[in-house]
Parts: C-alpha cells; structure tokens; sequence
C-alpha cells in the first residue's frame, strides 16, 4: 500500500514538474519582454520629442521665409538666409536621428514579436497541460486516498514497535519490507543466516534481514505451470 501511495506521489511530483518547468519559461519570456519592451519605449518617447522638435522647426522656418521677404538690405537677406540654413540643417539632423533610432530599434521589435509568438505558444501549452494534469493530479490524489485510506485501520492492528520499526526503515530506505524465497534478501540480495532462512520456511515469522535490515518474511516460490487451453 505505501509502495503504491509513493509511486502515485512521485508521478504526482513528475507532473508538477512538467508545470512547473513551462511556468519558469514563462517567466523568462516576460522579463525578456519587459526589457526589450522598455527599450523600445524609450525609442518611441524619443522619436516623438524629435518629431516635437521639427514641428517647431518647421513654424520657425516660415517665420524666416517671412523675415526673408520683407529684408530690405542685403545684411537683412544674408542673415535671414543663414537662419534658413541652420534651421534646414537641424531639421536635418534630427530627421537622421529618427532614421538611426529606427534602424537601431529594428531587431529589438522583431525580437518583441518573436518573444510575444512563443510567450503565446507556452501559454497556450501550459493551459492545455494545465487541464491534462490537473484531470491526471485530481485523480492520483484520489487514487492516493483510497490507497491510504484503509491504512490507519491497519495500523491499528499492528504491534506499536513493529510499526515504529517499519516507519523507520522506511524513512531510511524507501521501503521497509524484503522477502525471501530461496534464502536471500529479494531487496538487498544478500544471503540470509541458513538457520534463520530455515525458520522463517518453517513458521510464520517475522524477523530482520541482517544486511539490509528490513523486515523480512518467507514467501513460497510462485510456480510457474503452463496452461493450455483446447476449446
Ligand atoms: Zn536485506
């Protein structure tokens, strides 16, 4: 019974491990897309100031087209041509630095979107698994307590020291009981004393292995006889 409860407990444990793994690449994909989303967070609020900045360029750029018509003198005309200029070269520059923010920003929002496909993919895969091995845990869980639910009774019946004994080598061993059929241990395949091998066959005993010091009984070989059907 106990054998069975810790096989269910570590295919309990294999599943949420399964969970648990899709959950942690989870997490990765979205801190990756905090920082790249970040990024490109910052690209955009600059290119937006940049875009700012043209405009009023731009506004001052027809002020001195203005400046320029109504110029009387030619120290009038030159001055206002050389606002002009300047004006076009910043507009220029900032026009440059919007192209290099793009290019430079480029492979991170392919990156934001390739991050987002299989940010959706796992998620789609951990809800479908989420529902398999939830189905898979409500039922191990309950084959789990049927396995252990008669076990308190049998507990009852046992004498308390060999009870205290079998917890304890079960704690220390993973499971507590050995059996023997030709005079060794069947779990630490050592030979048992023939005198106590010999008892055992002989009485309904139950004693110790001295190896491995498990409890151990004497169980009648299982023979094999073949049977063949004619119908
Ligand atoms: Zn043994």
């Amino acid at each position: 019974m106990d054998a069975e409860v810790k096989a269910l407990e570590e295919q309990l444990a294999e599943e949420r491990g399964v969970l648990n793994s899709l959950r942690e690449s989870l997490k990765r994909l979205e801190e990756r897309l905090t920082i790249d989303r970040a990024t490109v967070g910052a690209a955009d609020k600059q290119r937006n100031d940049l875009h700012i900045d043209i405009r009023t360029m731009t506004q001052q750029v027809e002020h001195s087209r203005e400046k320029l018509n109504r110029s009387r003198t030619e120290r009038e005309t030159n001055a206002a041509q050389r606002e002009l200029e300047e004006l076009r070269k910043l507009i220029r520059d900032r026009e440059d630095e919007i192209t290099r923010l793009d290019t430079d920003t480029a492979a991170i929002r392919t990156a934001v979107e390739t991050t987002e496909a299989e940010h959706k993919r796992i998620s789609e895969e951990l809800a479908a698994k989420e529902g398999d091995i939830q189905l898979k845990v409500t039922k191990l869980e309950a084959d789990k307590s049927e396995r252990g639910g008669g076990r308190d009774s049998i507990v009852k019946r046992l004498p308390a020291v060999l009870y205290r004994r079998y917890e304890q080598l079960r704690g220390k061993r993973g499971t507590a009981i050995a059996q023997t059929t030709d005079g060794t241990c069947n779990k630490c395949n050592m030979a048992l004393p023939p005198q106590l091998y010999h008892r055992l066959r002989r009485e309904p005993l139950i004693e110790q292995c001295q190896m491995c010091n498990r409890i151990i009984y004497f169980s009648a070989p299982v023979s094999v006889t073949e049977v063949t059907k004619v119908d």
